[in-house]
């Protein structure tokens, strides 16, 4: 046991090249060997799975090294943001399993600090306005490899610039007619350091602040100052802030006072096969009707995989075990599916549902009667128990576990042969009935009394077992099945195509006629099952009593059995 300990140990530490980091800066004793992070959404969207990686490896780092995470909202671009995206970030936040405690923030709160840090720079000479319009500005900052051009307005004096960011605050001028830079290096080899916009005219109500301002910082400008006045020691994100950290660390140069600094730490972003994870991408579908909502099963959003039936355990198994790199890659959605799986096997109630039904009627089982077979409720945790499956006269098996004519290795239901019904009977089916166009519609079968339980009465061997519900007593239901968003691994491979063009035209199918076994009657929203040999299920949120509703979380397949002995 402590050797296995050891072992997942240094996986944890192997695949996380960030933790290695941060304990090296504790052994040298960086920041009063305090360790701080944040979650830094955009309230401009859902949640996605990707974003669950960075929930997951900021609040993680929290945990692991006994320190604290913040939650902050960057919300700096009025025109995109809304309190409906902040609400529900939140609520997802907390049903992965973190808390930020009472240290909920909003880059809006610092509105007022950041624009004296712009008068402060300013008045240092190390920002300007710029009359130019954007086209001009960035017409003048060069390339990669030549520099750029500085701008006429460059060295204004400190009482016109202190002057005309006053009346930009005021609203004297259009939106895009001026800017506020910092005078940095025109010919820095980095583009983000040839004199960035700070502040721009936007003359759009904040969630938040509503009509107050009319100026905004950019993106780059709130970030650091925010870090650095929550006390942020290391502020991670994703790779292609990499170029943004020479900038990062400058703005933070200009603050500093004393010994503590923050950090930048990029890691790479997470891909999944079969998706898209922009947020701006997946507000199309949402608003194109490409899908039904935010929460629609299908997507990768945190709310849809919720109401699929994932659970916060497996999303967060499945983060711990894509580790973190500095590489960009892929990652199968088999290995998310994997790791749901695993979760649910060992939580879900197991019941029989069928989801295709074929009537089977056994002519020797006495008319009105009933009985009640002794079902384990997961064989994965005997703390679960048992329960009552009802036994009648007629029953629904899946249509699929019968054929009349079957190839050699059909080892289920046909005619003339005995299959194990589980935990009830052996049953034989001796005719097959056919409606007016050839359509099985049912099937007659005997069972033999004495294997009562499934149990073999004289050593004779069946080689099927099938699931089964009593007519009488199943609960009609609607069941829905998912596939793949979309048909292609990476849908945006391509950028001469529409990634739309890939999208899965049979990735919901909706069975209006399944039936399952009365033990699920009142279950809660979100409840999970295992239907035995279909996969694992969940009670949708428009499920009622009246019109019970499921969707398959996954199917029972495990495409990833080898990750199991890892
Ligand atoms: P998107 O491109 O999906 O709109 P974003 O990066 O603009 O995402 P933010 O709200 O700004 O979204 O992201 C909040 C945090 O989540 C950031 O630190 C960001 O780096 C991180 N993040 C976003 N997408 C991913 C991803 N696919 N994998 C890991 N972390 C991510
Ligand atoms: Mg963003």
């Amino acid at each position: 046991m402590a050797e296995k300990n050891l072992e997942e140990k240094e996986i944890a530490v192997k695949n996380n090249f960030i933790h290695q980091q941060i304990q090296n800066d504790l052994l040298e004793g960086k920041n009063g060997k305090r360790v701080h992070t944040r979650f830094p959404p955009e309230p401009n969207g859902y949640l996605h799975i990707g974003h669950a990686k960075s929930i997951c490896l900021n609040f993680g780092i929290a945990e692991k090294f006994g320190g604290k995470c913040n939650l902050r909202f960057d919300d700096t671009n009025p025109s995109k943001e809304e309190t409906e995206y902040v609400d529900s970030i939140m609520e997802d936040v907390r049903w992965l399993g973190f808390d930020w405690d009472e240290r909920l923030y909003y880059a809006s709160d610092y509105f007022e600090q950041l624009y004296e840090f712009a008068v402060k720079l300013i008045k240092t000479g190390k920002a300007y306005i710029d009359d130019q319009d954007s086209e001009t500005i960035s017409a003048q900052k060069g390339t990669p490899t030549r520099p750029g051009t500085e701008s006429p307005f460059r060295n204004r004096s400190e009482e016109e610039n202190l002057d005309l960011f006053e009346r930009m605050k005021a609203g004297e001028f259009d939106e895009g007619s001026r800017v506020l830079r910092a005078k940095i290096d025109m010919a820095s080899p980095n583009m983000h350091m040839r004199d960035p916009n700070i502040y721009r005219i936007m003359k759009t109500p904040h969630h938040r602040t509503g009509d107050k301002w009319l100026i905004y910082p950019m993106y780059d400008f709130a970030h650091g100052q925010s870090d650095f006045w929550e006390g942020i020691t290391h502020s991670i994100c994703t790779l292609e802030f990499e170029v943004h950290r020479p900038l990062y660390d400058w703005f933070v140069d200009q603050l500093l006072e004393n010994e503590y600094r923050p950090r930048q730490i990029e890691f790479a972003r997470l891909n999944l096969t079969y998706t898209v994870m922009s947020k701006r991408k997946l507000l199309k579908l949402v608003r194109d009707n490409h899908v039904n909502g935010w929460d629609d099963p299908r997507m990768p959003t945190i709310t849809g995989l919720r109401r699929r039936g994932y659970t916060p355990e497996s999303i967060r198994n499945f983060a711990d075990r894509i580790g973190v790199t500095k590489v960009d890659g892929m990652i199968d959605v088999s290995l998310l599916e994997y790791s749901v799986r695993e979760h649910l096997n060992k939580v879900a109630q197991r019941v029989m549902g069928v989801l295709n039904p074929l009537k089977v009627v056994i002519t020797n089982y006495p008319e009105g009667l009933e009985e009640e077979m002794d079902a384990i409720n997961n064989p994965e945790d005997e703390s679960m128990g048992k329960r009552k499956v009802s036994f009648s006269k007629v029953l629904y098996i899946e249509r699929d576990d019968f054929m009349e004519d079957p190839p050699r290795k059909f080892f289920r239901l046909a005619p003339g042969r005995e299959v194990r019904l589980r935990y009830a009977y052996f049953i034989t089916c001796n005719a097959v009935i056919k409606n007016d166009i050839g359509e099985i519609t049912e099937l007659r079968c005997t069972y033999d009394p004495a294997s009562k339980g499934g149990n073999s009465p004289d050593g004779r061997k069946v080689k099927g077992t099938l699931h089964w519900v009593s007519v009488k007593h199943a609960v009609k239901s609607e069941v829905r099945l998912y596939d793949r968003l979309f048909n292609n691994e990476d849908p945006l491979a391509k950028e001469e195509v529409d990634f739309k063009e890939f999208m899965n035209k049979d990735s919901l199918k909706i069975l209006p006629e399944c039936y399952v076994e009365p033990f699920v009657k009142g279950a809660a929203p979100l409840t999970h099952f295992q239907f035995e040999r279909l996969g694992y299920f969940n009670v949708d949120l428009d499920s009622s009593d009246s019109k019970p509703v499921f969707n398959r979380t996954v199917p029972l397949r495990d495409t990833w059995a080898k990750f199991k002995n890892k």
